[in-house]
């Protein structure tokens, strides 16, 4: 009997059909939650829906999302099953949540979940202490230096951490701008070119937060002939918070700025390490070059 068994994994070994017994790959996408349904950006739904796109175009991710009431209803009910997920991407700015979800949130990361803020989801919950030290820096909603310091370069490339009085959260012109990559050993970051441009959107400046914990990845030059404030700006950062991890983009405005290659590639490589803590993706070879925009539809 003993004799039959081994012949018989003998000839499924030579067939090599071993690979029968591998779970079929939609077992092991990694499951990410959007949560949108209100913001100051009336194209939430259009960029929900792109992120979801562009996320599952990867074959990594599966995708579901998470809408609110709309602003002034009831949130009694909104309740997410976090604990489903390995990574929350933020497209939400409005209505606080329930303090069971918000506990319920904070427990998540702390104990190891990923979380991704885009755009304006760092302009959100400006009340809430343990929130803003996931994004480590934000703005508007009444910010100012009671919320942290303002973070930027000083023109030897040495960041600052500013503790002057003033607002947190400004942005200049809607135009296109160079990204230049200050932590080069990140997985998000690996191979990508040094500095890249960036589609139309809006460069924020002036952020301010906590920042604990948390590594700029990339700045931006916010320049004055496009009223920004003359110097270099945090752009995207990582940030940890107990066992969880936090990627954050400042970018995102609009549809077209969503649409950047550069958006794109960020966002994906963002969601797969906050998720996993690597990055398994390549550099699309539509990435964007160092004068040169390019975008997907
Ligand atoms: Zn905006």
């Amino acid at each position: 009997m003993r004799r039959i068994y081994s012949k018989a994994l003998m000839i499924v070994a030579m067939l090599g059909i071993f690979s029968v017994s591998v779970p079929a790959q939609k077992d092991r996408k990694i499951k990410v939650l959007i949560i949108d349904g209100q913001n100051n950006h009336d194209n939430w739904p259009q960029t929900s829906k792109m992120m979801k796109g562009w996320l599952e175009a990867t074959g990594l991710f599966t995708v579901d999302i998470a809408t609110t009431p709309s602003h002034g209803g009831s949130m009694e009910g909104f309740k997410p099953d976090f604990e489903q997920y390995k990574a929350v991407v933020m497209n939400y700015n409005g209505d606080a949540w329930p303090q069971s979800t918000k506990e319920a949130f904070e427990k998540y990361m702390r104990s190891g979940g990923g979380m991704v803020s885009v755009h304006a989801a760092d302009n959100a919950f400006p009340e809430w202490v343990e929130y803003n030290k996931m994004i480590g820096l934000g703005g508007w909603g009444g910010r100012n230096e009671k919320d942290g310091p303002y973070v930027y370069y000083d023109s030897t490339g040495k960041i600052l951490r500013d503790n002057s009085s003033g607002v947190g959260g400004s942005h200049g012109t809607f135009h296109a701008f160079r990204i230049d990559i200050r932590d080069k050993d990140h997985p998000i970051t690996r191979g990508v070119p040094d500095s890249w441009m960036h589609n139309k959107d809006e460069l924020y400046d002036r952020l301010r937060g906590p920042a604990e914990h948390m590594t700029i990845l990339a700045s931006a030059y916010s320049a004055k002939e496009e009223r920004g404030t003359g110097r270099d700006e945090p752009i995207m950062m990582v940030i940890s918070y107990g066992k969880g991890r936090i990627f954050h983009t400042t970018l995102g405005h609009a549809n077209e700025s969503q649409q950047c290659t550069g958006f794109i590639t960020f966002l994906q490589r963002g969601v797969e390490w906050v998720a996993t803590g690597k990055v398994t993706q390549p550099l699309p070879k539509d990435f964007p070059g160092k004068d040169e925009v390019r975008v997907r539809k």
